[in-house]
């Protein structure tokens, strides 16, 4: 085990993840995944991502991988037997174990029909032994892929990409950041944007190095966006770090976080506020940002 493991997750995972990208473009991934926390996670092992070009499974001369659509239509569809043939060479468990679960290992089509990417799934999926992803190129991926061999359909975003790599890319940046030793500091991922719950933040005051290092009501967003983040200089062009951030004050810097927390995500996305549990001071932060009284 990586000296670097003290989460209680990695007790139970297999270093490396396996990440297995299936793709017409194999060379889309020349960049992507070769910077910062992604290169750091490759290079100690805590990742290995194979990349397999989807042409080397077709058996004709031109390797073709798509053809038209049944039923008429524009553009062309992902043939299936290059799919299926390459998923199956790369000896991944049963469809019905890892539908029910029984597997540590997921095939993934990137779909914009697909279930929206979320930081719930990128953990679901970060505890997992290896993922594969299937991207996807012009009109598609011919339907059987989805019903009968990918477990799992995710889109990125409710818009249309031209193809699946960016999208893969995507997954395997936000998986990777959650695997234990992936990111330098555990606890930065636990504070981020989308994480935890409210009711998990009073549990995450209690480990070191988060209750007692920084302002405890940040160890999670719980559930909402991350607060506003300053470095120096202090003054730039006259425009100024807020003043609490500065006089040391935990306590007050504390509450500024998550005010401005409340604040950010009752603008930009306020959908996040419904599901997030919100505790009595957060209610009452919440009534200063909206100028309501409770
Ligand atoms: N005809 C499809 C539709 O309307 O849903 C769009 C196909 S898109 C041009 C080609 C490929 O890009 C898809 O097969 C998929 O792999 C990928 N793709 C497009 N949008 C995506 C999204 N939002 N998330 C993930 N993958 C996406």
């Amino acid at each position: 085990m990586f000296p670097l493991f003290n989460s209680p997750i990695s007790q139970f995972l297999n270093y490396p993840m396996l990440v297995d990208l299936v793709t017409i473009f194999p060379d889309f991934f020349r960049g992507p995944l070769d910077y910062g926390i992604l290169r750091r996670a490759r290079e100690v092992g805590l990742v290995e991502v194979s990349i397999h070009d989807l042409r080397e499974f077709t058996r004709d001369r031109h390797r073709t991988v798509d053809d038209r659509p049944f039923g008429g239509g524009e553009g062309m569809v992902l043939k299936p037997e290059p799919i299926f043939e390459c998923i199956e060479k790369l000896g991944i468990a049963p469809r019905e174990e890892r539908v029910a679960g029984r597997a540590r290992e997921s095939v993934i089509l990137l779909s914009a029909q697909g279930r929206r990417l979320d930081q719930a799934l990128a953990q679901e999926l970060a505890v997992l032994e290896r993922i594969v992803l299937i991207c996807g190129r012009y009109e598609g991926v011919d339907e059987r892929v989805s019903e009968h061999l990918a477990d799992r359909e995710v889109s990125i975003g409710d818009y249309v990409l031209s193809g699946g790599e960016l999208g893969a890319a995507v997954i395997v940046d936000t998986v990777t950041r959650l695997i234990p030793g992936a990111v330098g500091n555990e606890n930065s991922t636990r504070q981020e944007s989308f994480t935890g719950q409210a009711s998990e933040t009073s549990a995450e005051r209690e480990e070191p190095g988060c209750a007692r290092t920084i302002p405890s009501s940040t160890c999670s967003s719980g559930g909402l966006l991350d607060y506003p983040h300053y470095t120096r200089p202090s003054d730039f062009r006259g425009m100024t770090v807020p003043e609490v951030l500065v006089n040391g004050n935990h306590d007050e810097i504390r509450r500024w976080r998550r005010k401005t927390a409340l604040e950010k995500t009752l603008r930009n996305r306020p959908d996040l506020l419904d599901p997030a549990t919100l505790s009595e001071e957060d209610k009452k932060l919440l009534a200063q940002v909206t100028g309501n009284k409770i």
